[in-house]
């Protein structure tokens, strides 16, 4: 049997998967969720392709991150090119706004995006090498706090709105391009005594990037012996902090600061968080994001600031209450008995879902204790049962599944009668 790679997952219907985290009307309740929310604060979709030239993350994510040294899934292609599935999508959104000279055309651009992400981590609980992610980026020539503090609140609202209650918001600053030089030489000095303690990576980290061994899940107590860095930031970096903390305190949103926090990516500059939930276990971050105000540069483009945020939504699928979402279950099943009641019930079908009602029938003729038994599978909220007598006299039998209360339906006004009492909008 050929099954799905290692670390790999079908999303499914409900009826076919166990595993209610890997429940695709899960994930098409958070989604909808974000696209509502996000179309109330001026944010537009965009689509970037799945794979794009390597250089890009190379250049944009850090080739000392982890994602980029380690867990890219990269190939050359036939005419030699390298190419990469993309590991995150910020990188693809900057890359858009330059190609598509967006900086030109309006003077804040925001975008968000819905898709998959690939990296090649070793697998876990909340830990896939294919995950989906909902992100969303304001980009522009501002680096306004408030811009910081419309993006946290604005995830801070979906987490609510799905009914995640638990979740807890991290924050901090990791400076601007003067603040990191200070970081590096403060880390540096602190732990050059303590380098044959650290794990191979942070020697190394040291010499290159030792702002990178704040996020080493390794060397943790090491990391925790370091002074804050936040007392090492800039005035400009300084208030630019407060003020998104002030902007915070105005929403009576609360959060912790988290000195240690930088985050896996190497773009971020001055805010970066964090939202994560104690229901997760060790894998417990449900969202990340912060400031770029650097990348656009970096990748070729204007020096455009930018702010964002990236939420794992196998993560969030995980963490929504039980009940979440519509699992697309039918409204209403039709049980015919006959070839004429089994012809009308096809025509019956065609008219209800015109209007909006999910309606099933079965194409197999069957006695109605069996219908009735399919109808329950399906979790089909009434049926309506069609025989012979129903068609003779004209007068339908409308069962609810939930209290197996009866209803009569006439012939003539069937479609108002049903519509009405099965309760479903018009389709638009
Ligand atoms: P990042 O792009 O690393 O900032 O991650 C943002 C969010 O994506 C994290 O907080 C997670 O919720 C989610 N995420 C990142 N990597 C994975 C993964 N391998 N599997 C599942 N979710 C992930």
């Amino acid at each position: 049997m050929i099954t799905t790679p290692k670390y790999t997952r079908d999303l499914l219907p409900a009826e076919f998967s166990n595993d209610t985290s890997a429940q695709v009307h899960r994930f098409q309740f958070i989604e909808e969720r974000a696209r509502d929310l996000f179309r109330r604060y001026g944010f537009k979709e965009i689509r970037t392709p799945i794979f794009e030239h390597t250089e890009l993350f190379a250049r944009g994510v850090g080739t000392e991150t982890d994602i980029v040294s380690k867990e890219m899934y990269t190939w050359k292609d036939i005419n030699g090119d390298s190419l990469t599935l993309r590991p995150e999508n910020t990188a693809s959104v900057i890359r858009a706004y330059i190609q598509h000279k967006m900086w030109g055309q309006a003077e804040t651009v925001k975008l968000f995006y819905v898709g998959p992400q690939f990296r090649r981590e070793r697998g876990q609980k909340g830990r896939f090498r294919q995950f989906y992610q909902i992100g969303a980026e304001v980009i522009g020539n501002s680096d306004n706090p408030a811009i910081d503090a419309e993006c946290i609140e604005m995830i801070m609202q979906l987490v609510a709105d799905v009914g995640i209650g638990n979740a807890e918001l991290r924050l901090n600053s990791v400076g601007d391009a003067e603040s990191r030089p200070r970081f590096a030489e403060m880390i540096r000095r602190e732990l050059a005594p303590k380098i044959s303690s650290m794990c191979g990576d942070c020697q190394r980290r040291y010499e290159t990037n030792p702002l990178r061994i704040l996020d080493c899940k390794l060397d943790h107590e090491v990391v925790a012996g370091l002074p804050s860095t936040l007392d090492l930031l800039t005035d400009d970096a300084r208030q630019h902090f407060e003020t998104v903390c002030r902007y915070l305190d105005a929403r009576g949103i609360s959060y912790k600061i988290d000195s240690r926090l930088v985050r896996g990516l190497d773009y971020y500059t001055k805010t970066v968080f964090e939202v994560v939930s104690g229901s997760l276990g060790s894998q417990n971050a449900l969202l990340g994001g912060g400031r770029y105000d650097g990348l656009s540069k970096e990748l070729g483009g204007p020096a455009a600031k930018g702010f964002g945020f990236a939420l794992g939504l196998d993560r969030f699928a995980m963490t929504i209450p039980e009940n979440s979402g519509d699992q697309g279950n039918p409204d209403l099943y039709i049980a015919h008995l006959g070839a004429a009641a089994f012809e009308r019930a096809l025509v019956l079908v065609q008219g209800l879902r015109k209007k909006g009602i999910a309606a099933a029938v079965d194409f197999e003729t069957r006695s109605l204790k069996s219908s009735m038994k399919l109808a329950d599978k399906l979790k089909a909220r009434y049926v309506l049962i069609l025989g012979e007598s129903e068609l003779a006299s004209g007068q339908w039998a409308l069962r609810s599944m939930k209290d197996s209360s009866q209803s009569t339906i006439s012939a003539e006004n069937w479609l108002e009668e049903i519509t009405n009492l099965v309760g479903a909008e018009e389709a638009v």
